[in-house]
């Protein structure tokens, strides 16, 4: 009798070992699968290209780089198992590099345009800019009507450029590689405004006094990721991941821990 307890005892827990053995299993697999499938691609190293003189959105902190965008790139890398590598580049060769594959895409505050539109494709919008118009503190320029035949900085191949050559005219604009040398540039009484993103030239204000913002708003725009048209599945994976990221708010903390509501 005893023999056939054990007996009954070893069954049932062969039998039990047996049934957890096959809960495991599909316990497991549908979570694997999710996210194997949950991307299209696999990536080791993404690489970034930016201009890190464009803070709050992305600057050099000593040897690193820090800002929104910085920020907001390695969440993705992250979510995509891929390490981010940030190479730093004059903001004008930023789509050429993405174009070539020299670099994954490219997130330097940059604003969606139609002309951009035919060279790259960009992701979802995760941030909003304004361009704005930055003058020393006694200027006489108090409008943009007043902009009209003054001598206007912007940074090279920005939308601030395009905007106002064609607004202004080309002779009435000088181009900086930085917009940090803009500023300089209007301190130094070279040009009498700077037109800019409004983030980086609130930046660029608090570091250099005598200066001030108009209140107005010159244009509203969309920054986004590009990406080469020939990676559409980068694109939809990085939609994906932003998506994800705006919905359990990592975007919105990202944002809020460098821009204060005003
Ligand atoms: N948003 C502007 C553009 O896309 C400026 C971006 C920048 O200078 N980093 O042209």
């Amino acid at each position: 009798m005893k023999k056939l307890i054990v007996l009954l005892l070893a069954v049932a827990m062969v039998f039990t070992l047996a049934a957890c053995g096959n809960q495991q299993t599909p316990v497991e697999e549908p979570e694997k699968t999710a996210t194997e499938s949950a991307y299209k691609g696999t990536y080791d190293v993404l690489k970034m290209a930016t201009n890190a003189a464009f803070p709050p959105y992305e600057y050099k902190e000593g040897e690193d780089f820090a800002g929104i965008d910085v920020e907001i790139a390695t969440a993705i890398a992250k979510e995509l198992g891929a390490e981010l590598e940030i190479v730093d580049m004059e903001f004008d060769s930023i789509i050429a590099s993405v174009q070539s594959g020299e670099t994954s895409f490219g997130m330097a505050g940059m604003t969606v345009t139609d002309e951009r539109k035919e060279e790259v494709d960009f992701s979802s919008s995760y941030a909003t800019g304004v361009q704005v118009v930055i003058v020393a503190e006694d200027s006489d320029i108090a409008s943009l009507d007043d902009l009209e035949g003054k001598k206007i900085g912007v940074q090279l191949g920005t939308t601030g450029d395009f905007y106002a050559t064609d607004d202004y005219g080309s002779e009435n604009v000088t181009q900086y590689g930085k917009g940090a040398d803009a500023v300089i540039a209007l301190k130094g009484g070279d040009v009498d405004a700077v037109i800019i993103d409004n983030e980086p030239a609130k930046a660029f204000v608090a570091e250099n006094e005598g200066l001030k913002i108009l209140n107005t708003e010159y244009a509203v725009e969309d920054y986004a990721i590009a990406i080469s048209k020939d990676n559409a599945d980068l694109l939809a994976d990085i939609n994906k991941a932003l998506e994800k990221l705006t919905a359990d708010g990592t975007i919105d903390a990202i944002i809020a821990k460098y821009i204060k509501a005003e």
